[in-house]
């Protein structure tokens, strides 16, 4: 078979197992927003249909991708053409990288869109306007509902200290709301980091500042992971 040929067959092969790529996803996305319409205030099963995907999709099409460049290697050593080895082979490279790039703004969204579920779920299950008495006068204690951790409240009218436990469906908002959408929201530099070094750092800034601005009682703790994961010298 002539080079061009060869080539032309090669991509075709890899266009082939991209549009399938799509289709994949396309197919799951109905039974998809049913999953989503039937979450409560976790994301669990998320994690098994993501893994799912991921072997149907990322797993399964680049094992053809290999198996088509296995033939395709076969071929170049029958044409004696033999700069299109390293030339093609490339390729196939490219189209692992298409691939996980492609599912990981798949994954992204789709725990963005879980998380934006669970915390109407949330939201509509906690009563805000509840009022939280001291235990000692009665007298009403400002609590803010959406704590993340327990906190100690002095009470203003008899001085005693009163500890507010938060509802653990608010707690866990931390890890199956907050934490998809900071991802989220670094989305684009974590896309980037796979090719350019310098976008680790932008990504974790993204992603902790995310967090420090919305769970303000950890704060601190953000902050110190923020501050380790930039001065690590491998992302320098
Ligand atoms: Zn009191």
């Amino acid at each position: 078979m002539a080079g061009e040929e060869l080539i032309n067959r090669w991509d075709s092969y890899l266009g082939k197992l991209k549009e399938r790529y799509s289709e994949i996803l396309v197919q799951a996305d109905e039974p998809l927003n049913g999953v989503i319409e039937g979450l409560q205030f976790d994301n669990v099963i998320i994690h098994n249909v993501k893994n799912g995907l991921h072997n149907q999709t990322v797993l399964q099409l680049f094992e053809k991708a290999e198996e088509g460049w296995g033939k395709m290697q076969a071929e170049i050593y029958k044409s004696g053409n033999l700069k299109l080895l390293k030339e093609q082979g490339g390729k196939l490279e490219s189209f692992r990288d298409w691939l996980n790039a492609e599912f990981t703004k798949f994954e992204v969204g789709l725990f963005a869109r879980a998380a934006r579920k669970i915390l109407d779920n949330v939201k509509r299950h906690i009563d805000e306007k509840k009022l939280h008495r001291c235990t000692q006068c009665a007298a009403e204690l400002p609590i803010n509902v959406y704590s993340f951790m327990a906190v100690n409240i002095k009470c203003d009218s008899c001085g005693s200290v009163n500890t507010y436990q938060p509802d653990d469906r608010v707690r866990a908002l931390e890890y199956y709301v907050l934490e998809p959408l900071a991802e989220e929201s670094a989305l684009e530099p974590k896309l980037r980091r796979d090719y350019d070094k310098s976008a680790n750092k932008e990504y974790f800034t993204k992603y902790y500042t995310f967090l420090m601005d919305n769970v303000p009682e950890k704060r601190d703790s953000y902050k110190r992971t923020l501050d380790e994961r930039l001065n690590n010298p491998f992302f320098g």
